[in-house]
């Protein structure tokens, strides 16, 4: 055998061979038994406790059911209705006929069928009526009873006499049993659960001792940390509750602390390595434009433009992720600190993901440069081609200072003569790749600094872990004045009600947002709802005296623009659109948004969009409208999204529900190393616990050159944590 048994291909262990193994490498990725060992439970089952058929209902996951064979069914067609195929005449059963066989198992609280469409043969032989059985499945309801399709059975075991002598390790605890990800093809290649139960069984007798401890004896000691030959041997055998909590302790700090070391470790090379512009002044475009702006800063602005400041002027490249609310202020920092580039000496970009939130900002962004004279200018996809080539040359000779656009500005064709910040607005909504090539733009030497704001807020730990070694701010207060909005739930039924309200608000001059969702751009469906829903609107607010703007996807850049516009400048009563306004227009007199077919929105986009309303004087509304038959979750979130108007408790309730990953602003970015056990969700304690430590480690140990921390450093070498560069995508 191998020396080191974690290598071991798993077609020698027991039950495998090469045919399993191959399949298993297709299906789960798994080669070696090392791997296999890292594959961890995702649940377990509590195979010592039992549900009463009567008690079983088709929402259960997994129930585990003891009960008597009462009548076995063979059925030769496939249809439930067809006759049973007597198994009692003396005819021999022709087995390759059958299509389905129907169990009727009995426990005293009532009857239910097992049903089996494959491996009829053998099973037919192996239930006996009359004897009893645990059968382990998922129940589902056909023809309004339950049944379970595909069971696991096992004999009832005979109650043992005195205790289990054997010596060999696991099972350890046979009433608590893992619970492994499957797929129906390695289910249909007899790689049942309780398959995989032995086969894990098997790897761990063989690999256990190929492991070697990862974590240095002294942070086992000062985090609590059970060695990792227990924390393998209890994950998936668990000795008992007690065991199994310290085993997943260890193996859940153990991977996010690795994680975050090797972010943390990239981060200390790069600021020692890379030399970043260094801003000094603050600069006269900066100071004139902060002495006239309308109003004060808010203390959380100022915050977070100081920090900003002092990235700049340090000597190394900012990398800084800025989160703020919708309506927090974000703008406005970013004008300042395009300013503060531009005072010295360097141009600066900012990118919005849309045409029509590029205007917006470069229309709010004109207002605050008016006073200072630095010239602008906005590239999009519409701008003129005689317009582009000027601009393009402008950028090169370096006379416009901030330029504000789209994905053109990523064009090959634009060269900036000497670009120093980067600005993107919205960052998910830019691919890695696209993010890059604006890196690479600079030709000053060093690279430019960089902001990202984004209006999905997430916690401060979480955010770090998810975009890499970026730097974190945070603005955490509103404007003044900005007005609570009353959010309400209403179905169908409650049109005229919500027409009535629409046409008081307008009588009393306000503006209304409708807006429809649009999943897929190119789905049909989706533009007749909307369609249909915009007639609909018209025909209840006729022109005149009503007047009413529609935007969505497919008009060309013109139209958007001229119906935005005209909404934007009050001459629309009402807008209705695609999801396309979700991150753009600042219309302060909008004091309703409508949200058509809010289940099928997810929370933060929910959140983003209400967030357009609330932004002037006057008390603003949301509703938000479903149909009658509301899933579990969407109801939740209708409920969360009345309850409170705080991103931050909407951002941790939507991660809790559909995991980080899903996280509207994670999707594209995502986690550098899939997590095999933690959840960054739901695993926050652990998270800034194992962070706290790297950050120790690495603060005595920048280079984990101590002999103490040579099995850390052994384990940054593995090529998951060979993670690109962050510097150069953000
Ligand atoms: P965000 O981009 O963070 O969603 P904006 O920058 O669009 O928010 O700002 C929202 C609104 O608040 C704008 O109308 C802006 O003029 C206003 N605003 C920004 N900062 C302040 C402030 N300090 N005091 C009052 N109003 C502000
Ligand atoms: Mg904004």
């Amino acid at each position: 055998m191998a020396q080191n048994t974690t290598e071991t291909d798993i077609q020698f262990l027991p039950g495998v061979g090469p045919k399993r193994a191959e399949l298993i490498s297709k299906e789960l990725g798994i080669n070696t038994i090392g791997e296999l060992l890292r594959l961890y439970p995702f649940r377990y089952i509590d195979k010592s406790s039992f549900v009463r058929i009567a008690d079983a209902r088709p929402d259960m996951a997994y129930v585990q059911i003891r009960a008597r064979v009462i009548r076995t069914d063979l059925y030769g067609a496939a249809s439930a209705s067809a006759a049973p195929v007597s198994p009692d005449t003396a005819d021999p059963v022709k087995f390759n006929m059958i299509k389905r066989m129907s169990v009727l198992v009995g426990d005293g609280s009532g009857e239910m069928e097992m049903v089996f469409f494959k491996g009829i043969k053998w099973m037919y032989g192996k239930l006996k009526p009359g004897t009893e059985y645990i059968f382990f499945g998922k129940p589902s309801s056909f023809n309004g009873r339950i049944n379970i399709v595909h069971p696991e059975v096992d004999p009832v075991p005979a109650p043992t006499a005195g205790g289990n002598l054997s010596q060999a390790a696991p099972p350890a605890c046979p009433s608590m049993t893992g619970v492994y990800t499957s797929t129906e093809r390695l289910k249909n290649a007899g790689i049942t659960g309780k398959m995989m139960n032995r086969i894990m069984e098997a790897a761990l007798n063989r690999g256990l001792g190929g492991f070697t401890e990862t974590m240095p004896e002294y942070i086992m000691k000062q985090c609590g940390l059970v060695p990792l030959h227990f924390a393998l041997r209890n994950i998936h055998f668990p000795k008992d509750m007690v065991s199994l909590e310290k085993a997943r302790y260890r193996l859940k700090f153990e991977e996010l602390f690795f994680l975050q070391l090797s972010l943390l470790k990239q981060k200390y090379v790069r600021s020692r390595d890379v030399n970043g512009i260094s801003m000094h002044r603050v600069g006269e475009a900066f100071n004139k434009c902060y002495e006239s702006l309308p109003f004060p800063l808010t203390g959380a602005q100022k915050r977070v433009i100081t920090e900003i400041r002092n990235d700049m002027k340090s000597g190394t490249q900012m990398n800084r992720l800025l989160q703020g609310d919708v309506g927090s202020g974000k703008t406005m920092v970013a004008v300042l600190t395009a300013l503060i580039a531009v005072g010295n000496g360097f141009q600066a970009c900012i990118m919005a993901p849309t045409e029509v939130l590029a205007q917006q900002h470069y229309k709010n962004i004109l207002k605050l440069l008016a006073p200072t004279g630095v010239a602008s200018a906005l590239l999009t996809g519409s701008t003129k081609a005689s317009e582009r080539k000027q601009i393009h040359a402008s950028l090169a000779d370096g006379s416009t200072g901030i330029i504000v656009g789209t994905h053109a500005l990523i064009e090959d064709n634009v060269i900036f003569g000497n670009l120093g910040l980067v600005i993107i607005d919205e960052q998910h909504r830019f691919g890695v790749e696209q993010r890059s090539k604006l890196w690479r733009k600079s030709s000053c030497g060093a690279p430019p600094h960089i902001l990202v704001m984004t209006a999905t807020p997430i916690p401060r730990t979480l955010a770090m872990t998810l975009y890499g070694d970026l730097d974190v701010s945070v603005i955490d207060e509103m404007p003044p004045g900005r007005k609570p909005v009353q959010t309400m739930h209403a179905t169908d039924g409650k049109r005229p009600a919500l027409y009535k309200f629409m046409r008081d608000q307008i009588a009393l001059g306000r503006q209304v947002f409708i807006v429809y969702p649009l999943i897929n751009e190119t789905e049909k469906l989706d533009y007749q709802s909307l369609e249909a829903g915009a007639e609909e609107i018209i025909r209840h607010f006729p022109f005149p005296p009503y007047k009413t703007a529609v935007v969505h996807g497919k008009q060309t850049n013109d139209v958007k623009k001229f119906n935005m516009d005209a909404f934007a400048a009050g001459r629309a009563d009402i807008l209705v659109a695609t999801s396309v306004i979700e991150v753009g227009v600042d219309v302060p007199n909008a004091s309703v948004m409508v949200i058509e077919s809010a289940e099928r929105f997810g929370l933060s986009q929910l959140h983003q969009l209400r967030g357009r309303v609330g932004r002037g004087s006057e008390k603003s509304y949301c509703v938000l409208m479903t149909g009658h038959k509301l899933s579990k979750e969407s109801k939740h979130r209708i409920e969360l999204m009345c309850a409170t108007e705080n991103g931050f408790e909407l951002a941790e309730e939507d991660m809790k529900m559909r995991g980080p990953g899903d996280l509207e602003g994670t999707q594209q970015s995502g986690l550098p190393v899939k997590l095999a056990i933690a959840s960054l969700a739901k695993d926050g304690t652990i998270l800034n616990a194992a962070r706290d430590c790297a950050e120790a480690v690495l603060k005595a140990d920048p280079m984990l050159e101590d002999i103490r921390n040579r099995t850390l450093r052994q384990e940054l070498k593995q090529d998951k944590y060979k993670i690109r560069d962050y510097s150069k995508i953000s």
